[in-house]
Formats: structure tokens, sequence, C-alpha cells
């Protein structure tokens, strides 16, 4: 295998740091579930990648773990009782019957209700959460889940192909015992929904890189950067059409640079969403493999916990491809430019290569406006601290964004500037919203085609304040085993409903209302305390070689019905090397029992999130003799 072979990074070396133990997480039930026919969104993306990871032998280099689907009582340690009560009951024959639930709770048109939603949901978090539990107890160093990463999905309603928001759990469930967690968003849109969760607290940064104006979800604005103790904590990078490889690496890594320098977090989630990609059904950026997996690569490269999730991606062969090889770059495998054999091999038509290529679109992200950006977002960073703040104070009432009316006006000219008539500010975008004439289905699905999805309720943020005192992080989000969940609401502040063309905050007392629960800390169990290094590196034995992947055969999947493969049909829209369609959603079969596995070293009555992960259970080989359905697309929607 030449170097010319190989897949290429950038400047930072492949595997530049010592060897890390990685752990994966796979349900083989994911690629069952199918959104409505011609839904840009299909699981069967995750199939592809796992196939194209166990073909390039990456398991030898991680531990494969089938997750513990994520219980309702989990999923609403963020989401409020009622909307996941819902999801829990919806199905596609009784749907008719909640028809004021479905425009409650945004669940319709970009948000299908689909057999087995919940469970598909259960799956998604499930991964999150045990990924985030096991960094937490340093039982890896690295955890991937690609079937996360839906970070549209809000407390009481579902957003742009995303339903129960498994990165808000998966942080939740990291503040147990990290003080400050970093959230860093490659997904072409705006990471609206872990924004918002977070918008008020500074225990998490998150960082969005996101094509903006007049696209989903219209949020994302340079001078959204948090309100309150969130001040500054939240930071977004706005961008046009076609950024390619060279632009995005000189704005990701300096300002991940920056925030590592200021922020000094103690665990990254990596969200890596594949519709920046070249070629993307609804992206418009122009990143190749390699340079999506350089910011992989770099974030690595830092050597903290990290959750690795995937999210957007809608040219599925593509989505296979590169977080197949962001796998490789993740467990410091060189992979071979022309793909192993593989069950899905035809996916790959014509020239069955790993690699996804940019094209010749044209940039719109100049270098002065990256720069100008670059700078901007800079000198915020220099505003923030890594200590979560001790003292909890009053949170005076100011202005939406927390800037003066002066620097509201200058962020204003520097985006109109900047952005000329592409651009479309958040205010204007709900004046067009409203102008609208109150959401035709029409209007929607014009707005559908602009954007890539549908934006709702723009003008509604649901903060969620995890502020808390210097003490650990019980965030009590954990997973408790009992089942009784939380007691809901001790986190979390009511719903504050904020108008952003008001101007001011409402409600901002409901979020204080939190504090008041610090009082509780006391009687619950601390979690262990790591020896935190210098690099922050969490006690991690960094030096321990990776063993060979334990993979257990999985016994007997319960198969439901096996349809034979019938011709294929290709989808209407995608150029060259159509993608053949994935299954349509068969019964799915219920989740396997797992024996549980003691965890000797948890603390006596921390609530163990999760102990009972099962080395997995082979899952290919059982699972992807397809139940293909012929799944005939027609002209997608947007
Ligand atoms: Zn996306």
């Amino acid at each position: 295998m030449g170097d010319s072979n190989m897949a290429q990074l950038g400047s930072v070396a492949l595997n530049g740091t010592s060897p890390k133990k990685v752990a994966y997480f796979y349900d083989s039930d994911i690629g069952n579930y199918a959104y409505v026919t011609g839904h840009p969104m299909k699981p069967h993306r995750i199939r592809l990648a796992h196939s194209l990871i166990m073909q390039y032998n990456l398991y030898q280099k991680m531990e494969i773990y089938r997750a513990k689907p994520a219980t309702r009582g989990e999923m609403t340690q963020f989401h409020t009782d009622d909307y996941i009560d819902f999801l829990q009951k919806v199905t596609p024959d009784n749907m008719d019957g909640y028809m004021r639930e479905q425009g409650k709770y945004n669940v319709g048109d970009d948000c299908p209700v689909f057999d087995g939603l919940f469970e598909f949901c259960g799956i998604s978090a499930g991964g999150s959460m045990e990924g985030a539990a096991r960094l937490n107890r340093q039982k890896c160093d690295i955890a991937v889940n690609w079937a996360g990463g839906l970070h549209h999905a809000k407390k009481c309603e579902a957003s742009g192909f995303c339903y129960v928001n498994d990165i808000v759990l998966g942080i939740l469930e990291l503040l147990r015992f990290m003080k400050r967690v970093l959230y860093i968003d490659i997904d072409v849109h705006h990471g609206d929904g872990v924004e918002e969760a977070f918008y008020t607290t500074d225990r998490v940064m998150t960082v969005s890189f996101h094509k903006y104006g007049e696209y989903f979800p219209g949020t994302g604005e340079l001078r959204d950067v948090g309100i309150g103790q969130g001040k500054h904590y939240s930071v977004n990078f706005p961008l046009r059409d076609g950024i390619t490889d060279d632009s995005y690496k000189s704005i990701f890594e300096p300002v991940i640079e920056n925030v590592m320098k200021y922020y000094q977090p103690e665990a990254v989630v990596l969200q890596c969403g594949g519709d920046s990609l070249s070629g993307d059904r609804l992206g418009c950026f122009n990143l190749s493999m390699d340079g999506h997996a350089n910011c992989v690569n770099y974030v690595k490269s830092f050597g903290l916990p990290t959750l690795v999730l995937g999210g957007g991606g809608y040219t599925m062969r593509n989505v296979a491809r590169t977080w197949a090889f962001e796998t490789g770059v993740l467990v410091g495998q060189d992979m071979e430019r022309s793909l192993p054999y593989n069950e899905y091999y035809e996916y790959y038509a014509p020239d069955f290569e790993l690699n996804v290529r940019s094209s010749n679109m044209e940039n719109s992200n100049s270098r002065e406006y990256l720069e100008k950006i670059t700078a901007a977002v800079v000198d915020n960073l220099r505003q923030t601290g890594p200590a979560p703040s001790v003292q909890m104070q009053d949170v005076p009432r100011k202005p939406f964004g927390g800037m003066t009316d002066e620097e509201e006006a200058e962020l204003d000219d520097l985006d109109e500037d900047e952005n000329k008539d592409t651009r479309m500010t958040e205010h204007r975008w709900d004046k067009h919203v409203q102008n609208d004439a109150e959401f035709e289905a029409s209007d929607d699905e014009d707005m559908s085609r602009a954007n890539g999805a549908t934006r709702l309720k723009a003008n509604k943020r649901t903060f969620t304040d995890f502020r808390k005192g210097e003490t650990d992080v019980e965030s009590d989000n954990a997973t408790p085993r009992d089942g009784k969940s939380n007691d809901n609401g001790k986190e979390q502040a009511d719903e504050d409903t904020h108008d952003v063309n008001d101007d001011t905050i409402e409600d901002i007392g409901a979020m204080q209302e939190a504090d008041k629960e610090f009082a509780r800390d006391e009687e619950l169990p601390q979690p262990e305390k790591q020896q935190v290094d210098e690099d922050g590196d969490v006690g991690m034995t960094d030096s321990a070689p990776v063993e060979e992947a334990p993979i257990k055969k999985e016994e007997v999947e319960p198969e439901t019905a096996s349809e034979p493969r019938p011709a294929e049909k290709p989808v209407a829209e995608e150029p060259a090397g159509q993608e053949p369609p994935e299954p349509a959603a068969e019964k799915t079969p219920a989740p396997e029992p797992k024996p549980a596995e003691a965890e000797p070293e948890k603390p006596a009555e921390a609530p163990e999130a999760k102990a009972d992960e099962a080395p997995v259970t082979e899952a290919m080989e059982v699972d992807e003799k397809d139940k293909t359905k012929d799944e005939k697309e027609p002209s997608p929607a947007r």
C-alpha cells in the first residue's frame, strides 16, 4: 500500500498523538428504520458506514458495543414528558387521531411519523449516552456513535429530521463528571438544538460552523453568543455556499485552537454531519472527505476525551465513505483508496473508491470575509474564562445576545457588508416568515426548497438552564437503573419563550429557579473526581495499547420478515453512481436482551449510567441480508 494509495489528510498528520482507546457504538437494527418514502434522511446510511468499517477491519482497533436504547425516563432528562409520551405512542396507524399533537410537536412533514420512531430515537440516544458514560468512567478515550448527532431536536418539539436530541443527552451525561464540555458542530446546518439547550450556561461551549443566510434553520448568527452566564459561550461561524477544504481549515483550526486555549474543556463532543460534504443532496458546501476528516483529526490531536457523533448527510454513499474514513482516523488506521468488496459495493459505482471529491463550484466565502469573522469570533473567545462561574448572580435584563444597541448595530453593519444580499438576519427572517401568511403549506414547501428543510416557530427559544455551583456536576441526567428517572425540571428552568424581535428576555426569573436546587447537591452522591492533568487529560491511560475488539457473535436475530430483494429502483435525482434505495422500514425486531456486565469500580450510590453494554454482537452478518423492499422515490420534496 503505497502512500499514493492512501487518502491523505491535510497538514495534520494522521494519528499524530498516542494510541487512543476507541469505543464504537452500533446497533444493527438502525438500518431497518426508514422515514417516509422520498425523505432525504436515511438511517440505512449508518449501516453502509458500518459495513465499510468492518470491511476495512477497523474493528480490530476498537471495541464495538451495542448500547441499551435510551428509555423514556432518560430522554426526559432533557425533553418534556408529554413530548416523549407522544413520540412513544404515535404510529402511522393512529397518527390521524393526534393531529393537534402533531402540530404542537412539529411532527409532520420534515419530521414524519414512521414505524418504530421511538425505538429509532432510543438507539440514537442510547449510543451517545453510553458513549458519554464510558468516557466519564475513563473506559475509553474516544467514543463513536454515527447514529447520533441529531442536533436540531428541541426540548418539546421535533425539528429538521430530529426528534430526540442525543447530543444534549450525551453532554448532560458528561456534565456529571466534567466541569466544561465543548461541543463542535461541522454539519452544514446550524446546531440550534444544542446551542439552545446550553445557551445560558458556561458549563458547555457550543461552536457551530454552518451555512447561514436563507437556509435552515435560520439561526446561528455571529452575534448570537449566549446570554447570562452563557454569554460568549455560544460560538457561531456563519458561512456561505461552496466553502473549500482550504478555506474551512483556515477557519476551523484557529477557532478551535483558541477555544481550547481560552475555554479549556475537559471533554469534547464533535458532531460530524456529512451534509457539509461536496455533492450532498441538501448541503451547499464543497468539502472533500479529507477536508471533512481534517476536522476530526484536528480535534483528536488535542487528546481530550471525545464523543464523536454523526448528524446530517443526505448523499448516502458519501456519508458512509466519510464516516468510515473518519473512524479510521480515530483509530489511527490508514485506509486504502479502493474500497474492499462489501455487500453494498454497488452503491459506490462507478469508481468504487473511498474518496469523496470536491467539485469546481464557486466558493462564496472570500478570504476577507473569513478572516473578519474569525477575528470577531476569537475576540469573543477572549472574553470567556475556563472556569464555570461559581457564584450565581442575577442576570440583568439585557438586549438579546447580551449586546448593547451599538454593538448590535455594529454587527449588523458587518453582516450587511459581508453578506450583501445573500443574507437574512433572524429578525428579517422572522418578518419574512410572518409575512408569508401563516405558513400555508405551499409556502412551507418553498422554504423547504430554499433551506433544505422547513423552519417553524423561528422566534421561539426554549432555554434550559444548567448552571450549577462549583460543586460537581450532578446533573442527575444519568440513566438511573431503576427507571424512576428524574425529578424532572430539577436542572431545567421553565420554558422561556422569547421573541427575538422583542429585544428583551422574558422570564429570566424562571432560570433562577434552578439555583434553588443547589441545596440538594450535598445529598447527592459525589461522583469520584478524576485527577485532571495539566493538559486536561482526565487521567487517561494514553499509552495503553488497544487490544483487539471483543466481538461476540450475536445469537439469533429475531427476523420478523425477510422479503426477497426486489429489483432496485435508483433514486430519482441522484446523479451518477446512484444509490440503491435502502430497505423500507420493516417491523423492527425487539432489542436483544443483553447480559448485564458488573461494574465493580462504580461508586456505590452513583446512578451509574448504562453499565450494561454487552460487547457487541457481531451485527453485520446477521442483520444485513437485507429485508429490502422496493422503495421508489419520487422526486424529493426538497
Ligand atoms: Zn444538517
